[in-house]
């Protein structure tokens, strides 16, 4: 899978070489290029935005740098993994929400573009200009309800969920299956040795080797953990059943 990020703070996604997805790189499963905006300026101080027209508070993004930069990357020749079918990605507070199953989605896609904003936003244009250039490939999406000072933070969510989704990035597949918002529930709690510790004991039906039981035990914990924390995301036929008022450990 091939993903540029373009930025004006390369090095905010430095840890995207680290652990798993920096593993994933230098196998080869995953080929992330960042780019810097500024790189396609054409003035000495390398500028990016300018003052809001209609007046304002803050900064906006200038159209032409990005412009330039999304001709870079699409331009770049098929051989060097470029893809003509690229997505582009926008991260932002206005956007559809980015779940689970929008990371199941976009792990699908051969290319993934990210631009970060900055300031105020990117001028409205680049948006009706990107829609042009990636043929209508281009989502507007949020990391939730709140405001981050660019989309370097959500890139860096965005591209880890994506990324553990891609076959080979993580090693045991099997472990990304029982996972929270894979199926709607939360996951179940987890232990590890020692089976009594500070006085806290592991629950006991984890110890005994039935995996029938142990199964019923992990569904009806997913389902009070769900009911406790997030009701929200409880399936109508949990609720009518009863079945998610077990007690939560
Ligand atoms: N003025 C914008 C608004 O009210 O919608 C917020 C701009 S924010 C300070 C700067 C940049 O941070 C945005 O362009 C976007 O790239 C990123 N950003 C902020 N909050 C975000 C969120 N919840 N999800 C994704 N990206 C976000």
């Amino acid at each position: 899978m091939r993903l540029d990020v373009v930025t004006i703070f390369p090095q905010y996604l430095a840890p995207l070489d680290l652990s798993l997805i920096g593993k994933a790189r230098r196998d080869g499963l995953l080929d992330l290029r960042v780019h810097d905006l500024r790189g396609f300026t054409h003035d000495r101080h390398h500028t990016v935005d300018d003052t809001p027209y209609g007046g304002g508070a803050g900064m906006v993004m200038k159209p032409q740098p990005w412009a330039e930069a999304f001709d870079a990357v699409l331009g770049e020749a098929p051989g060097e993994g470029a893809s003509p079918r690229a997505r582009l990605v926008v991260p932002g507070p206005g956007g559809a929400p980015f779940t689970q199953a929008t990371a199941h989605r976009l792990a699908r896609e051969e290319h993934l573009v990210f631009a970060c904003g900055r300031y105020e936003g990117i001028d409205e244009r680049v948006y009706d200009h990107a829609r042009d250039v990636f043929e209508g490939r281009v989502e507007i999406l949020s990391l939730g309800d709140y405001v981050l000072n660019g989309g370097e933070v959500a890139v860096l969510a965005m591209v880890e969920a994506i990324a553990r989704l891609v076959p080979g990035v993580v090693g045991n597949a099997e472990s990304l299956v029982e996972e929270s918002h894979e199926d709607g529930l939360l996951e179940y709690p987890v232990y590890t040795k020692p089976a009594s510790w500070e006085g806290r004991d592991v629950p006991s039906v984890l110890l005994g080797g039935d995996h029938g039981a142990i199964a019923r035990w992990r569904h009806e914990q997913r389902l009070a953990r769900t009911a406790a924390r997030r009701p929200d995301l409880l399936p109508p036929s949990a609720v009518l059943s009863g079945e998610a008022e077990l007690p939560i450990t």
